[in-house]
């Protein structure tokens, strides 16, 4: 699933194509896409002008005048791609919406179809959930909050960082990967953690998605940038899809566990349980 970095860097990659833009009549191939408004709801975003986009969490957010604005989510294997209208669409293109008088269309690709879209009116008044409850921004959250969040948490850290609800944007990628830069071992109990595990918990989490941004995200399956083209952050990947493969920092064979239903790769010998103190470090490291 495209996680923060590979959101942030689509949404970077449509700006100029979709900001100012006059969107056409929309041509909605998968009925089920859109949630919760009929179809009917769209026909009020034709002829409207896109203001701005905006990433919240995994969700792409085009605002457009009359306040009005596009929810996409793109779960497994959604893409939001510019196309010129002569190239034909395949047949996992579940939406198109002509961008008038700019001979380009964005498009809604999707082979899992489990990608979504929903509409915010004018109201003000929030018919999607997902988007409401969304905890901070992973790249914002200060550290006092980030602190306050695994006070009394049950429960262990991966889980945790999974959760959309406490903190948003990282996914089984980043959260293995912040893990690992922390050396903080994925089953550990969140509200464990003392003030030092966390401000490097903390400073993982900016070096890593920040990193992942510069990269333009990670490749894996579907993913690729507005234009089709992929990024290249998987190269650097330390333990993510790794399996068996020796850790970059002291050659231990990487492992694969599950936590949450998810695939978690880790280093054992890095990421410990139990933090030994120093010098039981040196005598059993
Ligand atoms: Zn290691």
């Amino acid at each position: 699933m495209p996680e923060l970095p590979e959101v942030e860097t689509i949404v970077r990659g449509l700006r100029p194509y979709l900001e100012g833009a006059e969107l056409g009549i929309f041509r909605l191939l998968f009925p089920p896409l859109l949630r919760r408004v009929p179809r009917a709801a769209l026909a009020a975003f034709e002829g409207t002008k896109v203001t701005s986009l905006k990433r919240r969490g995994k969700m792409i957010l085009v605002e457009c005048e009359g306040g009005r604005t596009l929810v996409f989510h793109l779960m497994m294997t959604g893409q939001m791609l510019i196309e010129r209208p002569e190239v034909p669409a395949d047949k996992h293109v579940r939406l198109i919406v002509p961008l008038i008088g700019r001979d380009r269309e964005l498009r809604f690709r999707d082979v899992r179809k489990f990608g979504f879209l929903c509409c915010l009116g004018p109201s003000g008044s929030s018919p999607v959930p997902e988007l409401e409850a969304l905890g901070p921004e992973a790249l914002d959250i200060d550290f006092r909050s980030l602190a306050r969040l695994f006070q009394g948490r049950g429960g262990c850290i991966k889980g945790l960082l999974l959760d959309q609800r406490a903190i948003a944007g990282l996914g089984n990628i980043y959260a293995d990967e912040v893990l690992f830069r922390a050396r903080i071992h994925p089953l550990k109990r969140a509200a464990s953690l003392g003030e030092e595990e966390l401000k490097i918990l903390w400073k993982s989490i900016r070096a890593i998605l920040r990193l992942a941004i510069s990269r333009k995200g990670s490749s894996i399956r579907d993913y690729t940038d507005p234009n089709g083209d992929p990024g290249d952050f998987q190269a650097l990947h330390k333990v993510y899809g790794r399996e068996g493969g020796k850790c970059p920092r002291c050659k231990a064979g990487i492992r694969r566990i599950k936590v949450s239903g998810r695939s978690t790769f880790y280093c054992p010998h890095c990421q410990k349980k139990v933090r030994l103190k120093k010098s039981m470090q040196r005598k059993f490291g």
